[in-house]
């Protein structure tokens, strides 16, 4: 009887693919463990056990080269996630698979593999795994497809894998990728100088070079070796008179790797007593144990939500169980990881994409193990595709964040609803927190699919910040206007400085104007290979597209009439900075986008030193408004509104609402009254009216009137469906086609339509918009759109039109 596994390749398939396996092989292979397997002409993959079976398939399978794994690195129920996720965002598994595990552990036949340094000389590792490594060592790199020219090893694959648990070889992306490991440079004495003579006799030689002298006897003091970077700070040691004894031999430098995960070793801090709303909220949400349901915690800014999770995964760790912390976005989420770190330190790993691959790996394994120090697992998006092996409580904090969306490659998943359908699967609860929270969710709320539990106070009985609207149309009449800012802003500002508190000025744009435009013809320059304006960057005084590399130094004169000195229009937060520092001298003034945030650590100091009050005023953009919690705010400026209002999206306003919320609600948090300015040129808008009276209520009824008559979310569902190429034609006729076989099956169909960027990188892009119903089951629908996608793709004409489909889109 044969036999035959099926597996997952980590590539766009459709299917798994079947191999044949011996009678040996089928007693062992165990789902979840990883195959070298062969496809294509030439090419070997790892792949994922995912069945065994005796059914021979409808091809001709070939056999798999090589087993990797003794046991299995994916959970079943991790499989049927991952399987729900393929098909409800309508994407091939291999790509759920290829986004789920760290690269290093999907090994392919041209992943090269490059030697490392050994951390201590007494290796204890088989022959083949040292002859490959003397090899590496020799030669620059080797592709996996050739470890079998280099070791006779029956097993290739386990050689490298043994290598790789070792540390002692590492894959080229990891070494060159972005992230490469963390190292230190640390300085000690050399060798023949820790004898005293010979010291005595260099120091008094350096009678002249007091600096170095003094540098010298501050390394004398140091026992072991120090980080060089730790050793500049001590007594002021300059960095040339240690690159001068470096130079003379005196100090000797090597290069170490760091751990970059802090280790926790002081004792962690008990938490905090809730108070009885918070005690209230947290009760109801444990009361569902029995029976784990979903629950929209919907809290006030400063309400406590944190204290409530904190609360929450206590008890969950003290079960034994694992927990899962979802923030939108790990690099703007260093304050309340601190929060976290100092409770559950011990406990707790950040998964990032900014680890290393071997970090990954090691979250990984750990949490299959169900491990003590990973049992908090705080992530972005991807963490929801961990291996979890005991799941007891899944958080989703500021779960309003559109971050939480994929849409830039498949899967384009939405982690907050992945969250649910993943904790659902492991009966654990699911909490979703926010102050502003998605109309989708709240419906979901209130028509009883979630438990909805209310925080309305702030802790401690602190007062929400009043909102004023300042109308900029009137203060420019009056000429109540300096720069950027009114008089009432001007005053607003000034007043807080005098009282010692601090000011956030927000402006949801970065750089400098958005944009240039010539003040005779209107001309605004546009990129070559988007239809879309450049940006405007005063500091390389470039004009850039935000959407490919294109940049242009700016004219003097008009490229179209030739008329001097081109006008920049609209306001970044770059302009905004120069205008405060001028305006107040004294204050110290930051700014926080991603142009000044681009440094791995570039966020964090900009909120130390914020926090530490080095700052008075921090300017920023949309950064600011996640989650952060300093005490001495009293005052927020929204600078102009406008550009939030205006975007050609159906969810526009319900975004410009929660984001100018959250933003509003970084002020007054430890109990002075906070104030929030909202400067625009229309203050009557009803988003800024809801805002000013915090009358989410208002903006729900709102929304949800406009989405039922324009049949949008959360009363229906939304597919759409991008097309790509070169050739508008081609893309048209394409589009065209695919949008009337789709319309042949249901009756809610839009486009094609060119999007608000018609072509990006020199393809030209069409959307077709497919509305469902809410209401019903999406399988039957997805089949038959598959149909069409089949039919589609043998067109031989629209081969080269690229297709993507996104499920639930955002934008
Ligand atoms: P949210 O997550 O709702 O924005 P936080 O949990 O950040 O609110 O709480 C706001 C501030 O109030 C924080 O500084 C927090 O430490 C403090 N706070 C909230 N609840 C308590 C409590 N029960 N005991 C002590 N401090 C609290
Ligand atoms: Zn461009």
């Amino acid at each position: 009887m044969p036999f035959f596994v099926d597996v997952i390749l980590p590539l766009p398939l459709p299917k798994p693919f079947t191999y044949q396996i011996t009678e040996a092989e089928y007693a062992f292979i165990t789902p979840g463990i990883r195959l070298v397997v062969p496809f294509g002409k030439k090419k070997k993959y790892a792949a994922l056990a995912v069945d065994t079976h005796t059914h021979v398939p409808a091809y001709e399978a070939k056999s798999i080269a090589y087993i990797i794994d003794e046991h299995p690195l994916v959970t079943p129920k991790q499989f049927k996630h991952w399987q729900w996720i393929a098909d409800y965002y309508m994407c091939p598994l291999g790509l759920v698979l290829r986004a789920a595990v760290p690269s290093m552990l999907l090994l392919e036949s041209e992943t090269e593999l490059v030697h490392l340094q050994a951390p201590v000389s007494s290796l204890r590792i088989s022959d083949n795994a040292r002859l490959l490594w003397d090899k590496l060592a020799s030669i620059e790199k080797i592709p996996l497809a050739q470890v079998g020219d280099y070791v006779t090893a029956q097993n290739p694959y386990k050689v490298v894998q043994e290598l790789l648990d070792h540390k002692l070889i590492a894959t080229r992306e990891e070494v060159y990728g972005r992230y490469a490991p963390k190292e230190e440079v640390r300085l000690s004495l050399a060798q023949h100088l820790r004898k005293e003579e010979r010291l005595m006799a260099l120091l008094d030689s350096l009678e002249k070079f007091e600096a170095q002298r003094l540098t010298l006897l501050q390394m004398v003091q140091q026992k072991l070796p120090v980080s060089r970077v730790a050793f500049y700070k001590l007594a002021g040691v300059s960095k040339s008179s240690v690159q001068t004894l470096l130079n003379k031999g005196v100090f000797i430098a090597t290069t170490h790797q760091v751990d970059r995960l802090p280790i926790k070793t002081e004792a962690e801090s008990p938490l905090s007593p809730l108070t009885q709303a918070q005690q209230h909220a947290f009760e109801q949400i444990q009361h569902h144990k029995q029976n784990p349901t979903t629950h929209l915690l919907y809290g006030v800014t400063a309400s406590g939500k944190t204290e409530v999770y904190m609360h929450l995964i206590a008890e969950t760790l003290q079960a034994g169980k694992q927990v899962l912390f979802l923030v939108p976005e790990i690099a703007l989420t260093a304050q309340l990881i601190q929060r976290l770190h100092l409770h559950f330190g011990k406990k707790m790993a950040v998964y990032h994409s900014r680890y290393s691959q071997s970090e990954r790996v090691e979250v990984w394994n750990a949490l299959l193990e169900n491990k003590s120090h990973v049992q908090l697992i705080v992530g972005a998006r991807s963490a929801v595709l961990l291996p979890f092996s005991n799941l007891g409580l899944i958080v989703v904090d500021e779960s309003h964040e559109y971050a939480y969306k994929q849409f830039e490659a498949a899967p384009r998943y939405h982690a907050r609803d992945a969250a649910v359908v993943l904790g659902r699967m492991h009966k654990a609860p699911v909490v979703l927190g926010s102050a502003s929270p998605s109309i989708e969710s709240y419906q979901n709320a209130t028509q009883g699919k979630y438990q909805l539990t209310t925080l309305t106070q702030r802790f401690k009985g602190f007062q929400l910040p009043t909102i004023e609207l300042i109308d900029l149309k009137t203060a420019q009449k009056k000429k109540q206007m300096q720069g950027v800012f009114s008089t009432a802003m001007m005053e607003a500002i000034a007043e807080t400085l005098a009282k010692g508190d601090q000011i956030i000025l927000f402006q949801n744009r970065r750089g400098y104007a958005s944009f240039v435009s010539c003040m005779a013809c209107g001309h605004v320059p546009q990129c070559t290979n988007c239809d879309v304006s450049l940006t405007y960057h005063s500091h390389s005084q470039q004009l850039k597209c935000h959407y490919c590399d294109y940049a242009t130094p700016v004219h003097s004169h008009c490229t179209a009439c030739g008329t001097a000195q081109p006008r920049s229009i609209g306001l970044g937060t770059q302009q905004v900075e120069e205008e405060v520092v001028k305006l107040f001298p004294q204050a110290g003034v930051a700014r926080m986008d991603t142009d000044t945030t681009r440094g791995k650590h570039g966020h964090q100091q900009l909120i130390d030193r914020f926090q530490n009050r080095e700052l008075d005023i921090l300017v920023g953009t949309q950064m600011l408004t996640k989650g952060l919690d300093f005490g001495g705010v009293s005052l927020v400026g929204v600078v102009q509104a406008d550009s939030l209002l205006n975007f050609p999206n159906f969810r526009a306003h319900e975004r410009a609402f929660q984001m100018l919320l959250q933003v509003a609600g970084r002020a007054g948090r430890s109990g002075q009254q906070g104030r929030v300015l909202v400067q625009s040129f229309d203050t009557n808008h009803p988003i800024l009216v809801q805002l000013q009276n915090a009358d989410y209520n208002a903006m729900l009824t709102a929304q949800l009137q406009q989405r039922s008559q324009f049949k949008y979310p959360p009363f229906q569902r939304l597919m759409r469906f991008e097309f790509k190429h070169k050739s508008f034609a081609v893309l048209q006729e394409a589009a065209q086609w695919f949008a009337s076989a789709l319309r042949a099956n249901f009756p809610d169909v839009l486009g094609p339509q060119s999007p608000p960027v018609g072509r990006i990188r020199n393809q030209y892009v069409l959307h077709v918009l497919l509305k469902l119903p809410a209401d019903k089951s999406t399988a039957a629908p997805k089949a038959q759109i598959m149909r069409v996608t089949h039919r589609f793709e043998q067109i031989a004409a629209y081969r080269a039109v690229r297709l993507q489909i996104d499920v639930d889109p955002i934008q």
